[in-house]
């Protein structure tokens, strides 16, 4: 069969793939999407935290910050019904352990005319932990009425094709095109491969990033990888609030999106295994399972070994925080793997890192930081 021929292929169907296959399409290019599992939008884009990044949260990495602020009013603007932009968002500083003080959390917000009413005394909230407390604007985007969105755009925008279950098997370069073929992911015995080639490659891999790109030849990107959970909670008291204390191992907890459930994630117990090789490699990957391996990671929430929750010891954190009057109930976790450059060690950023691994014929590496930063990628197509 001959090769299906397009002028651009996304690799990765998560927020970053979807968006960067939407504005190539936008741009009158015939576009193929092609997502490991069956379904689009299963991994980080939707298990996360769900904050729409004001800048608050990197005191430590102005770039990050400024770069999360700068995106947040189109993101909000382009993305106005999955966003709740209606609730009550603290940021506050642990008397403990913290990386930032109140006065360098004050000046850093003034740095980057963020606004940020420091609240001296609160019901909810327990100051013999909290140095300060501040009322701040932050939003959260609704991941799952974003997949829908998503979903439904590229699956309905003519320009392009989207495969699904069609995991990248082999590359070959020719002079001004990638040739590649893809194999049914849920195939445990190799078959014929779907192929195709394209002058322009992006890779929206996240956790794969490295594998496909050794696909293709070229350098690694230095990498870790976490099995993070993602607890759901509700509250009668803490409804529409969110609290995120600051600024080293702690938590942080508020809503998700519009779904009415709150999100909570610590430091110290969201990230369950921890992997500081390129390629994700975890104990709980078994030869038996061939979906999940670590040069192509699988969906952690439906693993049937995925981590133990860790709900109630993120819990118990976090309810140092508050006085006796919140109270919240755990319903369900989330699990997938997080990828971070290593290089967030030292600042704990978390910059959108694209770079152009091939000239001609391009390939275009894009490893997502914060979901806000989608529209990094029109800088470089
Ligand atoms: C626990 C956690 C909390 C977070 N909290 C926040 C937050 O509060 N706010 C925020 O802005 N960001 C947050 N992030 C970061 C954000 O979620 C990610 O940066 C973003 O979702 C990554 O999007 P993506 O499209 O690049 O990756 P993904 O959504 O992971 O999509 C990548 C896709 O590529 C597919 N794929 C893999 N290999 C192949 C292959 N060989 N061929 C084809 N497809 C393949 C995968 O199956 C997957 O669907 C968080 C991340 C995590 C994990």
């Amino acid at each position: 069969m001959q090769p299906e021929k397009f002028d651009a292929v996304v690799l990765g169907g998560g927020i970053f793939g979807c968006y960067a296959a939407l504005y190539l399409a936008g741009k009158g290019a015939k576009v193929a999407l092609f997502e490991k599992e069956g379904q689009l939008f299963q991994k980080a884009s939707l298990v996360n935290q769900a904050r729409l990044h004001g800048g608050y949260h990197y005191p430590r990495s102005i770039a990050t910050a400024a770069l999360s602020d700068a995106h947040k009013e189109r993101f909000t603007r382009e993305h106005r019904q999955f966003v709740n932009s209606s609730f009550e968002k603290y940021y506050a500083i642990d008397r403990f352990g913290s990386f930032t003080d109140a006065g360098q959390f004050e000046r850093f917000c003034q740095y980057l005319k963020i606004p940020c009413t420091r609240i001296p005394a609160h019901p909810l909230f327990n100051f013999q932990r909290l140095e300060a407390l501040y009322l701040t604007t932050e939003y959260s985007f609704d991941p799952v009425l974003l997949r829908q969105f998503y979903v439904h755009k590229v699956e309905t925008t003519p320009k392009i094709t989207v495969r699904k279950s069609a995991r990248l098997e082999a590359v070959q370069k020719t002079t001004d095109s990638w040739a590649m073929t893809f194999r049914n992911a849920e195939q445990t015995q190799p078959g014929p491969g779907m192929r195709c080639e394209s002058p322009i490659v992006i890779n929206a891999t996240y956790a794969a990033t490295n594998a496909v790109n050794r696909l293709f030849g070229v350098r690694d990107l230095d990498l870790t990888h976490e099995i993070s959970e993602i607890a759901f909670f509700t509250s009668e008291q803490f409804k529409n609030k969110g609290l995120t204390v600051m600024d080293g191992p702690f938590s942080s907890i508020m809503p998700f999106g519009l779904s009415g459930f709150l999100s909570l994630s610590s430091v110290a117990y969201t990230h369950h295994k921890i992997s500081y090789e390129n390629l994700p490699h975890f104990n709980c990957q078994v030869p038996e399972d061939p979906t999940c391996v670590p040069e192509a990671p699988g969906i952690c929430t439906t693993c049937p070994r995925r981590p133990k929750s860790n709900a109630y010891k993120m819990l118990r954190q976090m309810q140092q925080y508050f006085t006796n009057a919140a109270q919240f109930t755990h319903w369900f976790s989330y699990f997938t793997i997080k990828s971070k450059l290593k290089t967030s060690y030292i600042d704990d950023g978390r910059p959108t890192d694209i770079s152009v691994l091939s000239e001609k014929p391009t390939l275009i590496c894009l490893f997502a930081g914060k979901v806000n930063s989608i529209y990094e990628i029109e800088k470089i197509v």
